[in-house]
C-alpha cells in the first residue's frame, strides 16, 4: 500500500504511540502530510517524526489534552497553520483503566467520557465546518469492539466507545450529502499500552475468548483506517469497520 493518499493533510489525535503511531506511519508512507497531537509523550512523538522522515511529507506534532476545549482549539489552530488545511481526521487519544462498577468514581467515570467522547466532540467540531465548506473530508473515529461486547471492569470505556459509534452514525448523515465521510474503526483486543494497564485476570479471560489466540498487532489496524481516508473508502458512510480477531459476542 502505498501513495493512496497523495496530498492529503491529516490529523490524528493520540498518535504518538500505539495504534495512533501506526496510523501516522502508514499515512505517512502514502503520501499525507501529517499532524499528530498526544498527552505528554514528546520524546516519543519526536521519535516518531524522525522515524518517518524521508518516508513522505513533513509529521510535526504537539501536546493537547483533546478534553480541553482552549487546548484543543489552539492544536487545531497550529495544525491548520502547518497544513494549509485539515482533509482527514483521526480521532484516536484514548486512554484505559478498569475499575469494578462499585468503585467507579464519579471523577474516573467523568475523565473517561471527557478524553473518548467530549474529545472527539471538540477536534471534529474544529474542522467539520471547514470540511463541509470544502465539499471534502473523512473523519475516521476509533471505537472499540468492546462497545458491542461491553467487559467486566470497562463500564465507563464501553459506554464512552458505544457513545463514539452513535456518533459516528449520526454525523455521517449530516457529512455525506455534502462530501463529508464519517466512520468508526471497533479493534479488537491489541497489544499496547493501553491494554498493559489492563489486570492479569483480564488478559487470561480475554485471550481465552480469542479464536486466534492472540491480540492483534497495531499494524493489523491502522490498514482499515488508510481504506477508510483514501479513495478506496468513498462508498462508506457511518459504518464501524471491525478488525478484532473474530472477538464477537459470547
Ligand atoms: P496507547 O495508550 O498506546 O496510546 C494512546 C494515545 O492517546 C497516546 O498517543 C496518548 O498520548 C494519547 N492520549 C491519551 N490521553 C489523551 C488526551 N487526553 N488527549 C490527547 N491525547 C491523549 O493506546 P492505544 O491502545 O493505541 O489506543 C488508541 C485508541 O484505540 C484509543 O482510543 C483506544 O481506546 C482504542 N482501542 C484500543 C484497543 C486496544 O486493545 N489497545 C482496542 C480498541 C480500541
Amino acid at each position: 500500500m502505498q501513495g493512496m493518499l497523495e496530498g492529503r493533510k491529516a490529523v490524528v489525535t493520540g498518535g504518538s504511540r500505539g495504534i495512533g503511531a501506526a496510523i501516522v506511519e502508514l499515512f505517512a508512507r502514502n503520501g499525507a502530510e501529517l499532524f499528530f497531537c498526544h498527552l505528554g509523550d514528546e520524546e516519543r512523538a519526536d521519535r516518531l517524526v524522525r522515524r518517518i522522515a524521508g518516508s513522505g511529507p513533513d509529521a510535526s506534532h504537539m501536546a493537547c489534552d483533546v478534553s480541553d476545549e482552549a487546548a484543543v482549539a489552539r492544536m487545531l489552530d497550529t495544525a491548520t497553520g502547518r497544513l494549509g488545511q485539515v482533509d482527514i481526521l483521526v480521532n484516536c487519544a484514548g486512554i484505559g483503566g478498569e475499575t469494578a462498577f462499585t468503585d467507579m468514581t464519579v471523577a474516573a467515570w467523568d475523565r473517561m467520557i471527557a478524553v473518548h467522547l467530549r474529545g472527539t466532540f471538540l477536534v471534529t467540531h474544529g474542522v467539520f465546518a471547514g470540511m463541509l465548506a470544502r465539499g471534502d473530508g473523512r473523519i475516521i473515529n476509533i471505537a472499540s469492539q468492546l462497545a458491542y461486547k461491553g467487559s467486566p471492569g470497562l463500564a465507563h470505556y464501553c459506554a464512552a466507545k458505544a457513545g463514539i459509534v452513535g456518533f459516528t452514525r449520526a454525523l455521517s448523515l449530516e457529512g455525506a450529502p455534502r462530501g463529508v465521510l464519517v466512520n468508526a474503526i471497533a479493534p479488537g483486543p491489541v497489544e499496547t499500552e493501553l491494554l498493559a494497564g489492563l489486570s492479569a485476570e483480564w488478559h487470561e479471560m480475554k485471550r481465552r475468548e480469542m479464536p486466534l489466540r492472540r491480540f492483534g498487532r497495531v499494524e493489523e489496524i491502522a490498514p482499515t483506517a488508510l481504506l477508510l481516508a483514501s479513495d478506496a473508502g468513498s462508498f462508506y458512510v457511518g459504518q464501524t469497520l471491525s478488525p478484532n480477531g473474530g472477538d464477537v459476542m459470547i
